[in-house]
């Protein structure tokens, strides 16, 4: 498990799978960008290896190289961006009632698990019920609380918490991020995987390191409200976000009736943007100006 946020949890799981008391249906729930997937993946490594130990899966058998290579036949992941329905389900579900191909166990992941429509959901019941032999499945969600109660109650949940700033700091900058500052994290919620995803998008979204080169060109007066806001309108709720927790900061530290007003304009942007209809240019070229206000920040 390369994250070492997720160590500990992932030595504890292996424990009781190697002792045989690890429950068939596991529920990692938390919030987004902390690595729940990649801990189902490493785990879902560990039980279907042929030689697994307490560090995990071998990485030298055949199930290995097959999950390596993305084709091991036991080993199904239930991707959705929307919604999971029911046929997608039964598919999930099938696949597990066939005997395993490598004569081990079978795995089956459902990385959106809120996102399972009621009727898929319920159709999933049965099986976390009355699951087929050396069958696990694992939900994993960053809303747990769109899961059905029936659903929970049959998952042994492990609940994961943000990483410390410390351990998320270093593991950025060992990444090759070496820039990474507590408030780049904090701008990313915390999540050090959702900032990593966001800096490496090359041209889709928008990154905070290039919200900070906008705001540092607007404030040197090398380009205006009106240009960046039409260059980000796509970004729109980020870059209000953005501008709310610089202001909310700025306050916090200058006391300044100044910084508050920036940070009520955004939180009034970010109210106006909910709205579908609404033009974006117009709401954030406001939020935008309001930085270059000598005082503002
Ligand atoms: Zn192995």
């Amino acid at each position: 498990m390369n994250l070492p946020w997720l160590t500990s949890v992932f030595n504890q799981l292996t424990g009781r799978f190697l002792a045989n008391r690890l429950h068939h249906a596991l529920l990692f729930c938390g919030p987004a960008g902390i690595g729940k997937l990649a801990l189902a993946e490493a785990f879902s490594k560990t039980l279907l290896c042929q030689k697994p130990s307490s560090l995990g899966a071998c990485e030298h058998c055949q199930s290995c190289a097959l999950l390596d290579a993305n084709t091991h036949p036991d080993f199904h992941i239930l991707e959705s961006k929307k919604q999971l329905g029911v046929d997608k389900i039964r598919e999930g579900i099938g696949k597990l009632s066939a005997t395993s191909q490598l004569g081990r166990n079978k795995v089956l992941v459902i990385p959106n698990a809120d996102a399972m429509t009621d009727s898929a959901a319920n159709a999933l019941l049965k099986t976390l019920e009355e699951p087929t032999n050396n069958t696990f499945i694992m939900l994993l969600t960053d809303k747990v609380q769109h899961l059905l109660p029936t659903i929970l109650s049959r998952c042994e949940r492990t609940v994961l918490a943000l990483p410390p700033e410390h351990q998320s700091l270093a593991w950025l900058q060992q990444q090759g991020l070496e820039d990474a500052s507590p408030a780049l994290l904090q701008a990313y919620g915390g999540a050090p995987l959702k900032l990593i995803d966001a800096m490496n998008k090359d041209g889709e979204g928008l990154s905070f390191r290039a919200f900070n080169e906008g705001v540092d060109a607007l404030l040197a007066g090398s380009t205006t409200a009106l240009s960046l806001a039409t260059t980000w309108q796509d970004a729109a709720r980020q870059v209000v976000n953005w501008c709310q927790q610089r202001a909310h900061k700025a306050f916090i530290i200058n006391q300044r009736m100044e910084d508050y007003a920036a940070y009520s304009e955004s939180t009034q942007a970010a109210k106006q943007l909910q709205h579908p209809g609404i033009n974006k240019v117009i709401v954030l070229t406001r939020v935008l100006e309001r930085l270059t206000r000598p005082t503002a920040y």
